[in-house]
């Protein structure tokens, strides 16, 4: 049967864990799972016309990007496409690593995010995207965008993948279901409230992963308790959570939450 597997690549948040001058006890924990790069992960299943190929694709590329397929060799060997959630620093600085996945797969990388969030892409490397201004064609990434919309679904090699509205604060933003062969997921990331038109979308799911920064309110990120809700709410087989900060140690967030539900952490693979 063919398999939809997911590799968490990051499980932290914007700064990272540990923190850079942080000594607290989370920051000097030695849990292997209390060190968090930035938040990503690593999707792939058979294509659907070609079972003898393992596609690849990556939801966005954290700064941290080279240093975690560097310690994914097996779930990162190739790259099929990139996904971006939104245009934050903590999601999008990777995209120069792209162009070591070019030499790679020997052709142009697919990416695709909303319009405003390609924009932003255009502004923050305008080197990659007007390559007509750069001095010598050099080192630079290839890329091919295509604009996606929250809600409208694209296939990509056998599997359909649907942008689902989240917002982040005031920010829409979105995260991913990804349907294939009677499997799905969803990644929602940096979320702090789904939309009513959403929770469609969130229906049905083996695996459900969601952001549950910290205990504490936070104007932009769900707390372990919102996040728990939103889980009782979509009723997935599995959820996950990451995106996490400091506040949050791994033996201790796993000791309070209910069965089905676990903290993601960094290296964690699923297969659904
Ligand atoms: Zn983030
Ligand atoms: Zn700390
Ligand atoms: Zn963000």
């Amino acid at each position: 049967m063919p398999t939809l597997e997911l590799t968490f690549l990051g499980s932290g948040t914007s700064a990272g864990v540990p923190m850079i001058g942080c000594h607290c006890a989370v920051c000097r924990s030695e849990n292997t799972r209390d060190k968090r790069l930035r938040s990503s992960i690593v999707v792939s299943y058979p294509d659907g016309g070609n079972a003898e190929i393992q596609r690849t694709f990556l939801i966005d590329t954290s700064p941290d990007l080279r240093q975690q397929a560097l310690r994914e060799p097996e779930a990162l060997s190739r790259l099929d496409g990139v996904l971006f959630t939104h245009a934050h620093a903590d999601h999008i600085f990777g995209l120069d690593e792209l162009r070591r996945f070019n030499t790679v797969m020997g052709r142009a990388i697919e990416i695709h995010a909303e319009a405003d969030v390609l924009t932003s892409l255009h502004q923050t490397f305008p080197y990659i995207f007007e390559r007509s201004k750069h001095p010598n064609d050099g080192y630079i990434a290839n890329l091919i965008a295509f604009a996606r919309e929250a809600g409208v679904p694209f296939d990509l090699c056998g599997a359909t993948w649907t942008p689902i509205r989240l917002l982040h604060g005031r920010l829409p933003i979105v995260g991913y279901r990804v349907d294939m062969a009677g499997k799905s997921l969803a990644y929602c990331t940096d979320v702090s409230g789904i939309p009513p038109e959403s929770h469609p979308l969130l229906q049905g799911l083996d695996l459900l992963v969601l952001d549950a920064l910290r205990y504490r309110h936070h104007p932009t990120h769900f707390t372990v308790d919102q996040a728990l809700a939103a889980v009782a709410e979509a009723a997935p087989k599995q959820a996950l959570f990451t995106h996490f900060n400091h506040e949050i140690g791994h033996e201790e967030l796993a000791a309070r939450l209910p069965p089905g539900v676990a903290p993601a952490y960094d290296g964690l693979k699923v297969t659904l």
